[in-house]
């Protein structure tokens, strides 16, 4: 018999997609995304109505600033004019030290999804993806695949980005999200829970992405992997899993 482009003539049943570098352009979320966050943060904070979500995330911005061990938030915390109740401009100042240092705030996580969601249901974001990608989903979801999506933004952040894109909403293509929540997305542990979730043989699943490393992780989890090459990404090396351009190259 003819061998197919997957090994040993697995049947791939799922499709696991990354989405920066591999259906989105990395530098949507480098260059358009963050910067529009940034942009929108002190209006959004400043704001005389704001929305009890916005209020909330502020609160625990300020819980999250208190318990912050690191010298520079504490030197800035020090400074603030009432430590207990940080302004506004205050907490401006703290963001800014957390996004300079690329430091993990749930906080800021929060607000930046506030701000994006927003951004999106105003028509003044919308994400370009590939123009392979559609196609090739259409394809996959006719021939009965299940796909979904991996990705380390968060899972509301993953649906906003596919419920605004130049080609429409198309969050209906994809059964299941997954984000750190299920853990790195170096680690193979959590490709496991992927397929355990997705109710699949690691085998029967294909993880596609431009991150080698994350290749790698899914390939020792036993799933079948491609790295994606886009233009302008940050690794151009994929190891020993099979390169793609486009999802177009794969055939199942
Ligand atoms: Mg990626």
């Amino acid at each position: 018999m003819e061998t197919t482009s997957t090994q040993q003539n697995t049947v791939i049943k799922a499709i696991v997609l990354d989405i920066e570098g591999t259906t989105c352009p990395v530098t949507f979320v480098s260059q358009t995304l963050f910067p529009f966050a940034r942009r929108q943060l002190s209006k959004t904070i400043c704001s005389e109505n704001r929305p009890s979500n916005v209020t909330a995330a502020i609160e625990e911005a300020i819980a999250e600033w208190k318990n912050d061990p690191e010298s520079k938030s504490q030197a800035l915390l020090l400074r603030a004019s009432n430590q207990n109740q940080p302004t506004s401009e205050d907490i401006i100042h703290y963001f800014d030290h957390l996004i300079q240092n690329d430091r993990k705030s749930t906080a800021l996580k929060e607000l930046q999804g506030i701000i994006w969601e927003q951004g999106y249901a105003a028509g003044e974001l919308q994400s370009p993806l590939y123009g392979d990608v559609v196609p090739a989903l259409n394809a996959w979801t006719q021939q009965g695949i299940t796909l979904a999506v991996y990705s380390s933004g968060s899972v509301k952040a993953q649906q906003l980005l596919y419920a605004h894109t130049t080609d429409g909403d198309i969050t209906n293509r994809f059964s299941q999200w997954f984000d750190t929540r299920t853990g790195p997305k170096l680690n193979a542990d959590s490709y496991r829970i992927i397929s355990q979730s997705i109710g699949l043989k690691p085998a029967s699943i294909l993880f596609v992405s431009d991150h080698p490393r994350e290749c790698d992780a899914a390939a020792e989890a036993g799933m079948e992997t491609r790295f994606c090459l886009r233009e302008g990404n940050p690794f151009s090396d994929g190891g020993d899993h099979q390169m793609i351009h486009n999802l177009g190259e794969i055939k199942l």
